[in-house]
């Protein structure tokens, strides 16, 4: 069901204390009539004790930021999903662009995590996006849809229904240069055009879109605004309570 989502990429940052004091602090700033559904995304050591503080919250959650792509076995350092399912988190983080880039992650690879995330009952947060020498080469269109459509496009309607886009530009994410509303609404439009030319207008209509680089308070109204655009995928602001909450507010 198509909503809106602002969820927190902690990445690797935040020792066990000062995330368990931001976690409390988004809360308490969190006005009571909060209608966007607010995701954490802390490491993996914190995900129990962070997903524990909100369990019986509404519409807060928790995300794990990556995911094995195998069931289980003898894959040492690895975290499967049905591990993360156990401890009751609701979504995983798959394909971000420092996934991508520092450990590999290709399309197939991702196509993988994202079945045993789905196997598991896992929402997956899937993201995409084009460094800036193909958007200069103007070959962002095709590299989007194949990303999308590689590791996406062999679900069925009904999986691909539990699918959440974050359309997150390469260029924009941790560089403080964030893409206009203009072109981000460009890029949230077409991944929803793709998604219809596949699944049916219904179907793409339905399924929740975020963008993701350098999002913060100044900015994220105007982002926020546009038709396509279901919320954010927020790395260095969300890691202050006070920045990430008006974000959410944004809306
Ligand atoms: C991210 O890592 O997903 C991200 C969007 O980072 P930032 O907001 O810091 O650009």
């Amino acid at each position: 069901m198509r909503k809106n989502i602002v969820a927190g990429n902690w990445k690797m940052n935040l020792k066990r204390d000062e995330g368990l004091d931001l976690v409390n602090d988004v809360i308490n700033l969190l006005p009571s009539d909060n209608k966007v559904e607010v995701v954490f995304a802390p490491s993996f050591i914190h995900l129990y004790k962070v997903n524990k503080m909100c369990l019986n919250l509404d519409r807060i959650n928790v995300a794990c930021q990556n995911i094995s792509k195998e069931e289980r076995g003898a894959f040492t350092g690895e975290v499967s999903a049905e591990m993360i399912r156990s401890i009751n988190v609701e979504y995983a983080i798959i394909g971000h662009s420092e996934r991508r880039e520092y450990f590999k992650e290709t399309n197939e690879d991702l196509k993988q995590k994202v079945d045993v995330s789905l196997d598991n009952n896992l929402e997956v947060i899937f993201c995409c996006g084009e460094s800036l020498d193909q958007r200069e080469e103007e070959v962002h269109f095709n590299w989007l849809k194949s990303q999308v459509s590689e590791s996406l496009f062999h679900l069925s309607s009904d999986d691909f229904r539990k699918i959440i886009i974050a359309y997150e530009p390469i260029w924009a994410i941790g560089t403080g240069v964030t893409a206009s509303s203009d072109q981000a609404e460009e890029i949230h439009k077409f991944i929803r055009e793709i998604i219809a030319q596949k699944y049916g207008d219904e179907l793409a209509n339905n399924i929740s879109i975020l963008y993701g680089g350098s999002c913060k308070p100044t900015n994220a109204r105007d982002i926020f605004s546009k038709d396509n655009i279901d919320g954010g995928l927020i790395g260095g602001a969300s890691l202050n309570a006070e920045s990430f909450v008006e974000i959410i507010k944004s809306f």
